[in-house]
C-alpha cells in the first residue's frame, strides 16, 4: 500500500458544474452507445465479438462520464464512481430499450420500465436466442442477463473511477497538470519495493544509479516528473516499470507497473532528477 501522505491526493472536491456536466456526458454517451448496443447484440452473432462489444459499451460510458468530470474539474474519485454506476444503469436500461425495438423488427417500443420487465419475463419462458443449439431460458437465461448488467455497469464505474486517479490536479491554479517530463528508458531493477521505500525517504542512491539502457530491451524503468507549469508548485515523481512480452500467438503485451505514482517532492529534488538525466531524455517512449 502507498503511504498516503507522501503522495499526491485529490482534495475532494466535486463543485458545481462537476456532477452537472458529468449528468450531460454521461446521458448523451448512454443514448448513443446504448442505441447502437441493442442493434449491435440483435444483428451480430458472435458470442466473443458481443462479449467485447458488452465491456466496451460499459467502458464508453464510463470514459464520457470521466470526460465530463475532467472539464467539470471533479477532484473526487467516489463521486466519479458514484456516477459512473448511475450512468452504466441508465445505459444498461437503454441497451434494453433498443434490444427490444430492434429485435421486435421495430414494431414494439417498450420503454417504461414495467413494459420492458413484462417482455423479458415473456422472453424468459421462450427463450431468446440459441448459442450453439442450446435455447437458454428461465434462470439460465436471468443469469445471463445478470452478468451482462454487471458487465455493463461495472466498467461504466470502473473506467469513470480509473479515468481521473492518476492526473493531479493544481487547486492554486485550478487545473488540471498534464505536462509531463518523461525520462527513459532506464536500467531495469527488479527490487521495486526497496526503490519505492528508499524514495519515499527521500534518498535517491538507486534511483540516481540507474543508467540509461542501452540498447533498449523489453524491460525498463521510466520516470515521469509532473509540476504545474503556472504556478511552479507541485512537483511529483512516478516511477513505472514497463515490461513486453510476446505470447504463444507473438502477440505483444505491454505491462506497465506503477513503483510509484505522484510521490511528492521539492522543486529542488524535481531539478536535480531532471539535471541528472539531461542527455538520456532525447528518446521518449510515450507510455502512460
Ligand atoms: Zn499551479
Amino acid at each position: 500500500m502507498f503511504d498516503d501522505d507522501k503522495y499526491y491526493r485529490h482534495s475532494g472536491v466535486i463543485g458545481l458544474t462537476g456532477p452537472i456536466n458529468m449528468t450531460v456526458f454521461g446521458t448523451i454517451a448512454a443514448l448513443v452507445l446504448g442505441t447502437v448496443y441493442g442493434y449491435a447484440i440483435r444483428y451480430i452473432p458472435f458470442i466473443y465479438i458481443n462479449l467485447f462489444i458488452t465491456l466496451g459499451f460499459g467502458a464508453g460510458v464510463g470514459y464520457f462520464v470521466g470526460l465530463g468530470a475532467k472539464i467539470g474539474k471533479v477532484r473526487n474519485t467516489k463521486a466519479l464512481l458514484v456516477f459512473g454506476f448511475i450512468f452504466g444503469c441508465f445505459a444498461e436500461y437503454v441497451g434494453w430499450v433498443s434490444w427490444i425495438f430492434a429485435t421486435s423488427e421495430q414494431q414494439r417500443l417498450a420503454l417504461m420500465p414495467s413494459e420492458i420487465f413484462a417482455v423479458l419475463q415473456f422472453l424468459a419462458e421462450e427463450g431468446a436466442w440459441d448459442i450453439f443449439g442450446w435455447t437458454p431460458k428461465g434462470l439460465a437465461l436471468y443469469s445471463i442477463w445478470t452478468i451482462e448488467a454487471i458487465m455493463i455497469i461495472g466498467m461504466s464505474a470502473g473506467v469513470a473511477w480509473f479515468k481521473l486517479t492518476s492526473i493531479p490536479f493544481c487547486e492554486e491554479c485550478e487545473k488540471w497538470i498534464e505536462e509531463k517530463h518523461t525520462i527513459g528508458p532506464l536500467d531495469n531493477i527488479t527490487n521495486h519495493d526497496e526503490l519505492k521505500e528508499q524514495l519515499e525517504r527521500s534518498d535517491y542512491t538507486m534511483l540516481n544509479s540507474l543508467k540509461k539502457q542501452e540498447p533498449v530491451s523489453d524491460a525498463y524503468l521510466q520516470i515521469d516528473l509532473v509540476h504545474c507549469p503556472d504556478c511552479n508548485q507541485n512537483h511529483y515523481l512516478t516511477v513505472k516499470s514497463i515490461v513486453t512480452t510476446t505470447d504463444s500467438d507473438k502477440k505483444e503485451k505491454t505491462d506497465v507497473d506503477n513503483i510509484i505514482e505522484n510521490l511528492i517532492i521539492t522543486p529542488d529534488q524535481h531539478n536535480t532528477i531532471k539535471e541528472q538525466y539531461m542527455h538520456t531524455t532525447e528518446t521518449q517512449p510515450q507510455v502512460n
